[in-house]
């Protein structure tokens, strides 16, 4: 783990977050920025910096993780209207924190493009 990984720092509990969903390999909890009514951030525990970087061995772990999300967005109350998953990557992805994650972001209707 990169010392300076705020998500890692995150999924060791170095940081603390109102963790809304926790299990062995991945973290939800609400962006400290959001910009939408409901925004949160979902990583996996293990760092992988970014999209590109995921191994073969990775496949089963997001797969986990897409399904979880599909699976928390009633209690998280976005399931009815819908949500927008994303995953910024790299720079022309607008990607600031170097270890991967998905916004979950729902409450509002989401425009198309996006900026
Ligand atoms: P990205 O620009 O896709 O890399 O998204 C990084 C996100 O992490 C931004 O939406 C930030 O608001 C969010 N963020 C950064 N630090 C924290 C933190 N300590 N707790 C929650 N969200 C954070």
């Amino acid at each position: 783990m990169p010392q300076e990984c705020i998500f890692c720092k995150i999924a060791t509990k170095e940081i603390p977050v109102a963790a809304l969903y926790e299990d062995e390999h991945m973290v939800v909890f609400p962006d400290i920025n959001p910009v939408a009514p409901i925004h949160v951030l979902v990583i996996p525990k293990k760092h992988i910096a970014n999209l590109l970087e995921l191994s073969p061995e990775d496949a089963s772990l997001v797969g986990h993780i897409v399904f979880t999300i599909s699976q928390l967005a009633p209690q998280l109350g976005i399931a009815e209207d819908g949500f927008r998953l994303v995953v910024n990557t790299k720079d022309n992805g607008g990607q600031t924190v170097h270890h991967l994650h998905w916004h979950v972001l729902g409450g509002r209707f989401m425009t198309w493009p996006p900026g």
